[in-house]
């Protein structure tokens, strides 16, 4: 069924009176299309993996909500879970018995982390570790790298990824806050070693697997380095796991590495579609948090107990035998075929696919930081992103951006796709 991307009227008419009140439309810049010459899209529902946009076109899914939804839309166990919370009440502002079944569970999955505090943002979550970095090491200076996303807050808006791909950095952001924050290539190691070794950090954030600049893993011995550097100069290494932490497995990137970070952020899946995230690691770090601590962090609507039965039970699905297998063998059903078409093409280009995540970048033959992105292939990708969404299919609207394959997806759904796709190459690339 043909989506025809002019005539979506509903989704028109939303679109233009949001415009007039929200900026840009949206509560989020990259759900405004901006590098796409088109209305977005507008949606009225979800189910399993498929999405209705508000002129009843049927798209299936492999955006995701951008990571969160692992299980598909509005799954019925899920839906279960949360109404039978939200009977009880939805927000008290107190402790519950929940946010100890769920900070069990992820505890129990991740050695790295001893103790955890749950926030309602990856953003939150992130910003929350680096002032705890900052207080337990008595240190301000943060290295990031140049690509990687951690949220808004204001330390992390230097050369990061996601919808700040494009631009070096946010205004309103203070040159004091600036002045506190390097940010080096990806996957540089000597440039990092050298950088450690010479300066006092009070802490590294790092994607180990990045997930914002389209998916891009880190190697391993950059990410063994920044361990070994960061404990000689007692500095916290912070895993941001907000994608990657129940995305690729129960003890997320730094169980596949066998790497300890000091401070894990999760987010995303963990609130199994509503908002939630977490920070959490060694106890001694974690007890310097109020009240037992100085390191002051709080939230309103923190471990929200509707997020909490809903990430509950999210965990307690992915724990079933095989979960993960599954996902990956979905996900390769799609991109296999995909990467064996392009390597016989003449074309520059490279396909991601790590789990159930995976990005096709036009324009270069490999990527592996930010600066291999300045070659990516623009006009391409929107003619390709077109094609797709006109044929019922939808994608983060990004070139910069990951997609995802969720537990829902229907070997129907998935071939239709992959043949979707494998058409586009043959007939324009
Ligand atoms: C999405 C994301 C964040 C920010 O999470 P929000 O809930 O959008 O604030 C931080 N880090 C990474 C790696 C992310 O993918």
């Amino acid at each position: 069924m043909m989506v025809n991307v002019e005539r979506r009227k509903n989704s028109k008419g939303i679109f233009k009176q949001l415009q007039n009140l929200i900026p840009g439309g949206v509560s989020s810049p990259v759900r405004a299309f901006t590098d796409l010459p088109m209305t977005p899209i507008v949606i009225e529902r979800g189910k399993g993996d498929l999405i209705w946009d508000s002129d009843g076109n049927q798209f299936i899914d492999y955006c995701g909500s951008w990571g969160p939804l692992i299980l598909g839309h509005a799954d019925a166990r899920i839906i279960k879970a949360i109404v039978e919370q939200l009977e009880k009440g939805s927000t008290f502002g107190a402790a519950t018995q929940v946010e100890h079944d769920l900070a069990a569970k992820i505890i129990s999955h991740m050695p790295s982390i001893e103790k955890i505090r749950f926030v309602s943002s990856g953003t939150e979550a992130t910003m929350s570790a680096l002032r705890l970095a900052r207080g337990v090491t008595g240190r301000s200076r943060l290295l990031k790298f140049d690509g990687n996303y951690h949220g808004h807050a204001d330390p992390f808006l230097i050369k990061a990824g996601s919808g700040l791909s494009s631009k070096s950095a946010s205004k309103g952001v203070p040159e004091g806050v600036v002045k506190e924050s390097t940010s080096l290539p990806y996957n540089d190691l000597e440039t990092a070693r050298s950088f450690l070794q010479n300066n006092l950090v009070a802490a590294v954030i790092v994607e180990p697997i990045a997930g914002n600049m389209g998916l891009i893993p880190a190697q391993r011995e950059f990410l063994e380095m920044l361990r070994e550097e960061t404990q000689k100069q007692n500095a916290l290494l912070i895993f941001d796991e907000v994608i990657t932490g129940l995305r690729l497995g129960l003890s997320g990137a730094q169980g596949a590495l066998g790497i300890k970070p000091d401070l894990t952020c999760l987010g995303k899946i963990i609130g199994g579609g509503l908002p939630a995230a977490a920070f959490g690691g060694k106890r001694e770090i974690m007890d310097e948090l109020a009240p037992l601590g100085e390191v002051y962090q709080a939230g309103t609507l923190s471990g929200n107990p509707l997020a909490m039965r809903a990430g509950l039970e999210t965990l307690t699905i992915l724990e079933q035998e095989g979960t993960y297998e599954r996902l990956q063998e979905k996900t390769k059903l799609l991109t296999d075929p995909i990467k064996e078409a392009i390597g016989s093409l003449k074309q520059p280009m490279c396909l991601h696919q790590i789990g159930s995540c995976f990005t096709l970048f036009f324009g270069i033959e490999k990527a592996s930081c930010k600066t291999d992105l300045d070659g990516l292939d623009h006009e391409k990708f929107k003619h390709y992103y077109q094609f797709l969404f006109e044929r019922g299919l939808f994608f983060p609207p990004s070139p910069y951006e990951t997609s995802f394959i969720s537990l829902s997806h229907s070997k129907k759904h998935l071939e239709m796709t992959r043949d979707l796709i494998l058409e586009y190459c043959t007939r324009y690339l």
